[in-house]
């Protein structure tokens, strides 16, 4: 036989065992369930916000679940932790995937836990297995990635990835004044670690989708392709508060008329920007706010957010053109603030790809899609190759205790992740040893 003919045969009978290589859905979703005992509410879901002592608890859980898989552990100075499963290329950079263990206060039992247990359960696969991968497989739980104890959201892989300063987020303070520096030493998890953004190949995160498109469209698998860039502002119309029953209808300047306008105009510009505008106006003040009296000022927020910069950005060149011709029509000051501007975010080509080839090759039915949360996975892209899997939550629903998810769902999302990172990180070949 000659040296080709050799590894077309050796391919030919290793290919089609990986090719059938499955995650364990039972595992997996015992892991889960045993992780959401860790701050269960008694609607079902958890409150289990970052750095408590329930975090600290499940934080240990993991580590102990990974030290059993023969991991090694490393926790950075933001409390991140890294579970590594040696490759054949012993220093090389690894395939990484996770999520946060951290909850919102009416939380569910997937959001997070999911990715950091699916990055668990592709490392129980293959030890159960005895396949040695080329690059080190490493699973990350990231910290405080909800920000509701400790503002900003994505604290642990904002401060990996540079995109938030260290010092800054250590001294973030919870409503009773403790600082995050003083909550991580409380459980113990400020750690001396130092990993960088280049030990990273590639970076895949599986998550519940938080919306309804999956679910809508009988898809399992979301092949995620970017995040929406965020714009958001502050509004204040100022009129002129008056009698609602002496001043006549043309002698008015109601800054409600012009907010409703305006509230009008941003569903519109969204509309004009599909698929992928959005368009919200989730606050509205009143000013004096008494039934008898024509609005004299409104303060509302403003939320627009597209995948793409440049229509981001003709988006909010829309609204502020259209509070301006709204303000002239009905005499009002219009005063449009920036409050917050995050850009989109397009993931990395060839690990949208490698998620897309996996969902393909596992007949998953499957879409391109976007995400209009923040992830951790947005942070880890601007310093690594990185890309998300989604998976369908029921009715969209995410941040409430009856968040839901089946384990057919999960255990398909898993194997995606499963054979992406395989396909990134190369399997070594047992027949060639
Ligand atoms: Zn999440």
């Amino acid at each position: 036989m000659s040296l080709s003919q050799t590894q077309a045969h050796t391919q030919a009978q290793t290919a089609p065992q990986l090719d059938q290589l499955r995650t364990d859905s039972d595992r997996l979703w015992q892991a889960l369930m045993d992780l959401a005992r860790l701050g269960a509410t008694p609607k079902g879901g958890v409150n289990r916000q970052a750095l408590t002592e329930l975090d600290r608890q499940a934080r240990d859980l993991f580590i102990e679940w990974c030290r059993a898989e023969g991991c090694s552990i490393r926790i950075d100075n933001i409390g991140n932790i890294f579970a590594r499963r040696p490759g054949q290329d012993i220093n090389g950079p690894a395939v990484v995937t996770g999520s946060h263990l951290d909850t919102q206060p009416t939380g569910g039992k997937y959001d997070g836990c999911f990715g950091v247990l699916a990055g668990l359960e592709v490392i129980r696969t293959l030890n159960q297995h005895d396949i040695q991968t080329r690059s080190p497989i490493e699973v990350v739980a990231w910290t405080n990635e909800e920000g509701c104890r400790f503002p900003p959201c994505m604290m642990g892989s904002g401060v990996f990835a540079d995109q938030l300063a260290l010092d800054k987020m250590l001294a973030q303070t919870d409503a009773e004044g403790t600082t995050a520096a003083d909550a991580l030493d409380a459980i113990g998890y400020r750690g001396s670690d130092m990993v960088s953004p280049s030990e990273i190949k590639a970076y895949f995160e599986a998550h519940i989708e938080q919306g309804p498109i999956l679910e809508d469209t009988a898809n399992t698998i979301g092949v995620v392709i970017g995040a929406l860039g965020q714009k958001w502002f502050d509004l204040t119309l100022t009129g002129v508060e008056a009698h609602a029953g002496p001043t006549p209808m043309a002698l008015r300047k109601d800054a409600l008329m012009g907010a409703a306008e305006v509230t009008l105009a941003v569903n519109r510009i969204a509309n004009a920007h599909q698929p992928h505008g959005r368009g919200t106006v989730g606050v509205m003040n009143l000013h004096p706010g008494s039934r008898n009296v024509i609005p004299g000022q409104v303060k509302m927020t403003v939320d627009l957010r597209h995948l793409e910069p440049e229509t981001l950005d003709a988006m909010a060149a829309e609204l502020e053109a259209t509070i301006t011709e709204i303000g002239q029509r009905h005499g009002l000051a219009a005063e449009l603030t920036p409050a917050a501007d995050f850009a989109p975010e397009h993931f990395d080509k060839s690990c949208v790809g490698a998620v897309r080839q996996a969902a393909q090759r596992l007949d998953c039915p499957h879409m391109d899609i976007v995400s209009g949360a923040g992830h951790d996975a947005i942070f880890v892209n601007r310093v690594a190759p990185a890309a998300m899997i989604f998976v369908p939550c029921e009715n969209g629903i995410s941040h409430n205790e009856i968040e839901n998810a089946t384990p057919h769902d999960l255990h398909s999302g898993c194997n995606v992740l499963l054979h992406a990172m395989l396909d990134v990180a190369g399997v070594v070949d047992a027949g060639k040893e």
